[in-house]
């Protein structure tokens, strides 16, 4: 080896061993989304701002409950949770800090931010999905799913597949319900959507949408992107489940269709406050916006964002209902309790 490679191996180990700049800068993601394009996301906010995300995975509850073991001692940064149910449970066990960002109140709608008590969000909805109504196409007429509120309907009886009353998804829908028809109609409506279930519930969306095709029911409820997912599917039993079904967006003449989100929030002890914020303002640029969506067949939060996918651009538009994503969360509670009172699982 010459005397100059030496060297520069020398000093290339050297570089190594340097301390890290004493002014990198990380940022620690708690995130329970897990698509490969949040890769891409993440490669590019490092790129642009020079601050390394770590990230911690886990499903929805594993970061809430490591959060909470945590305490004041937690590295988290950033909180990224699917489902508002799950933010909101989030923000009342105080886990987010507020957020007063102009570009984030710019960019993301007001009904799709937690709580604002005049010193900003506790978390930002990123993307939106919605809870539609999927039906086996011959035995079922549009018309007779075109709402919600036909989900109870007799004649719809023993026709219904659904996962779990209690999934934060249902607790979602059904606290949104108990906006639009106030608690004493929405406990009589869960009644009857229970009295019309074809078997008890089990699974999660895909396999309702499953079961429809298959003809063990006729009706599903699910999230959009679960669909969506299928209908840009390339196995050839993905093809013939879609071949077999349509989708509804329930209430188009009336609330509109129950939209959920993913959402994100700076931790209530974030070290890196600053670098948090900022990523929260990523999130929310048109080029984050398009990778957050599309990762998931969801859209963006951000109204003037029009990503191509082929999937939601067949399903076409629809009219989504206006209540605070928040609302369904303080409803949590009072649904659970009436699920018990009505015997749906
Ligand atoms: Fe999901």
């Amino acid at each position: 080896m010459s005397l100059s490679r030496v060297f520069l191996a020398a000093a290339a180990v050297a570089a190594l061993q340097a301390p890290a700049h004493a002014q990198e800068q990380v940022l620690n993601l708690y995130s329970a989304r897990h698509y490969q394009t949040d890769e891409a996301l993440y490669a590019n906010f490092t790129k642009a701002t020079g601050i390394r995300i770590n990230r911690v995975d886990g499903d929805d509850s594993g970061i809430l409950s490591r959060l909470k073991s945590e305490g004041a001692s937690s590295p988290a940064d950033v909180i990224l949770l699917v489902d508002a149910a799950r933010l909101w449970r989030a923000e009342t066990d105080g886990l987010f800090q507020p957020v007063k960002s102009s570009t984030l109140d710019s960019r993301i709608p007001a009904n799709l931010r937690g709580k604002d008590t005049g010193n900003g969000a506790q978390w930002f909805g990123m993307s939106t999905r919605a809870r539609v109504i999927i039906y086996n196409k011959i035995k079922v007429k549009p018309a007779d799913v075109a709402t919600y509120e036909s989900l109870a309907d007799p004649k719809n009886k023993g026709k219904i597949c659904t996962r779990s009353g209690s999934h934060p998804y249902n607790l979602s829908l059904f606290g949104a319900m108990v906006e639009h028809m106030g608690p004493e109609k929405a406990e009589a409506w869960l009644q009857g959507v229970k009295d019309n279930l074809a078997r008890d519930p089990k699974g999660g969306d895909t396999d309702q949408i499953k079961a429809v095709a298959a003809g063990e029911c006729d009706i599903a409820i699910s999230n959009s992107y679960y669909f969506a997912r299928m209908m840009r599917s390339t196995k050839p039993e993905d093809r013939a489940v879609v071949e077999k079904v349509a989708v509804v967006f329930p209430n188009q003449q009336s609330w509109g269709t129950h939209l959920n989100i993913a959402g994100a929030g700076v931790a209530k002890y974030a070290p890196h406050r600053e670098a948090a914020v900022k990523f929260l303002e990523y999130l929310s640029s048109d080029e984050a916006q398009i990778y957050f969506a599309n990762g998931n067949n969801e859209w963006p939060a951000v109204a003037s964002v029009k990503p191509s996918n082929p999937a939601l651009e067949s399903l076409g538009t629809f009219k989504s209902e206006t209540i605070p994503v928040s609302a369904v969360g303080v409803n949590q509670g009072k649904v659970q309790q009436m699920l018990d009172r009505v015997g749906f699982k």
